[in-house]
């Protein structure tokens, strides 16, 4: 199964990203992880992404396209992903319908995480990671950062929930709740793509 998870910070992606790639049996892909990685290493994609990211804002579609692409070339995703973080504007929606139609595959579902802002400020503001057994805040966890992201996300990606419902492939899901409800929502949506969860 081919899958994009979309959602807002704080949504909840990351995590359900990782349980539901694993009932699929397929790899869930992250591009905010895979921009982190690259400036923990201190890499040239790193480089170019940190300041954007420090910001709150996205990085430049160039970059982003072009280290999707390698990453779904790659074989474990030959069969299938989830996608997290990606697309995230409607430019990188066109260019992974384009990227899949060359290699004559298409999505099978959007799964968008939906959880009012209240919420998201509240998760986000509390939200801590696990770095070298330390619980530290992301740098873009900041408060003022964390308004932003919001605001990027309601201009630019929250766009994506039109693109994909009026290609049919948009479930949208309530993403409150525990974990597993969630995720027992999303495994429900993936069985009937294109219909939004009313519960
Ligand atoms: P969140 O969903 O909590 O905002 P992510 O881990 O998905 O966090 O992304 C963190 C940061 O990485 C984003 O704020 C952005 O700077 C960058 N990023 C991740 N995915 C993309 C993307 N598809 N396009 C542009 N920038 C991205």
């Amino acid at each position: 199964m081919r899958v994009v998870l979309l959602g807002p910070p704080g949504a909840g992606k990351g995590t359900q990203a990782q349980v539901i790639a694993g009932r699929l049996g397929v790899p869930a892909i992250s591009t905010g992880d895979i921009f982190r990685a690259n400036v923990s290493g201190q890499t040239e994609l790193g480089k170019q992404a940190k300041s954007y990211m420090d910001a709150g804002d996205l990085v430049p579609d160039e970059i982003t396209v072009a280290m999707v692409k390698d990453r779904l070339a790659e074989t474990d995703a030959k069969g299938g992903f989830l996608l997290d973080g990606f697309p995230r504007t409607i430019a990188q929606g066109e260019q992974l319908r384009g990227s899949l139609q060359e290699l004559g595959h298409h999505l099978d579902c959007v799964l968008e995480l939906v959880v009012d802002e209240d919420e998201l400020v509240r998760r986000l503001s509390g939200r801590r990671m696990l770095v070298d057994g330390e619980w530290v805040q992301r740098d873009d966890d900041k408060p003022e950062t964390v308004r932003h992201r919001l605001e990027v996300y309601r201009e630019q990606t929250a766009p994506l929930s039109g693109f994909y419902a009026s290609e049919g492939l948009l479930a949208q899901i309530d993403a409150i709740g525990s974990i597993e409800e969630v995720t027992a929502r999303a495994m429900a949506a993936l069985e009937r793509p294109g219909q939004s969860d009313d519960s």
